[in-house]
């Protein structure tokens, strides 16, 4: 059974067809190549113009979360910038098509997040395309595992981080000045924040360096009316599991440790993501939504 925002359903039978193969792809995968496809909410979401003519920034939009975050926004009534990998351009121009097919506009800056001038020519170019964020989205993401840390290669510990919390600093910073009151910034943290695995050392301590970042940032915000909250995902299916994400064999059972059973989809997601850009959220800051299947977090 497939996830309908709308309708009453057991958590714990839907998508009960899905079963995540083993299968990998060199970084940093695509969606169209992912067996079984994941649910983006394309062919679900149904929007109520929670956000209707915003102007929203994402990161790592192609795909996966990032992905089913922009199709939900355009359906609420946003025009989206989407940032990703030039080697992603076969998913990013579906998820623009989508856009465009939601009546909202779509543009396409793709680059390399660990790159800080890109980071800043995408804030500039996102602020001419639109003509202003009012909502960020720091999503773009890399995890690869490592079984021994004598092994964790410096470039590998220095992208990791580069990606995911460099990036977010470089970005935030510079879209700061073209955000009014009533702007929202959304960072993507993960349970890995809270109960690191023993093979992702690196990337946990990015999610937990987001996680804290997110708290502090906002505290230093909210009185200049700009909310800043993060979302945590659990196991969601996604090319970042298929990409050295996580080791084969356990793709196999990925999600099904948690009280739901199963892994999530990234259309499990965007709901978040539009609550906390929406004026619906507009008395939470520093905070951070789980999405996780319901793993107990502090
Ligand atoms: P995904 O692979 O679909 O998205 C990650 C995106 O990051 C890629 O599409 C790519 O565009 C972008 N990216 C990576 N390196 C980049 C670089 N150097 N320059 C530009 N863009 C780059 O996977 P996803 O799972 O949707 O990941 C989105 C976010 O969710 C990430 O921050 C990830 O850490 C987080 N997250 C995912 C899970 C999960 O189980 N899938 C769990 C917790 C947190
Ligand atoms: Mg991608």
């Amino acid at each position: 059974m497939s996830k309908d925002q709308y309708t009453f359903a057991d958590p714990t039978a839907l998508y009960s067809e899905k079963e995540p193969q083993k299968q990998h792809q060199p970084e940093p995968g695509l969606d169209a190549e992912l067996t079984p496809k994941a649910d983006l909410g394309e062919a679900t979401y149904r929007g109520t113009d929670r956000l209707k003519g915003r102007k929203a920034l994402i990161t790592g939009a192609d795909s996966g979360i990032g992905a089913a975050t922009a199709i939900a926004f355009a359906r609420e009534g946003a025009d989206v910038v989407l940032s990703y990998l030039p080697s992603e351009e076969k998913d990013a121009q579906r998820i623009a098509g989508l856009i465009q097919e939601a009546g909202r506009q779509a543009f396409t800056v793709p680059g390399d997040l660990r790159d800080d001038a890109y980071c800043r020519d995408l804030v500039d170019r996102a602020v001419q395309a639109l003509g202003g964020i009012d909502i960020l989205v720091n999503n773009g993401g890399k995890q690869n595992f490592n079984e021994d840390l004598t092994t964790l290669s410096d470039e590998q510990f220095d992208d990791t981080f580069k990606t995911n919390v460099y990036a977010m600093f470089w970005i935030t910073k510079a879209a700061l000045p073209h955000m009014k009151p009533g702007s929202t910034i959304i960072n993507t943290t993960s349970i890995q924040a809270y109960t690191p695995s023993e093979i992702l050392v690196d990337y946990a301590t990015t999610k937990a360096s987001i996680n804290t970042f997110t708290k502090a940032l906002a505290q230093q915000l909210a009185p200049k009316g700009i909310r800043v909250n993060a979302v945590a995902p659990g196991p969601i299916w996604t090319p970042l599991q298929v990409t050295d994400g996580q080791p084969q064999e356990k793709i196999a059972e990925f999600g099904t440790q948690t009280p739901l059973g199963r892994m999530g989809e990234p259309a499990e997601l965007a709901p978040a993501y539009v609550f906390l850009a929406s004026a619906e959220s507009s008395y939470v800051a520093g905070e951070t939504l789980n999405v996780n299947g319901g793993s107990p977090t502090p």
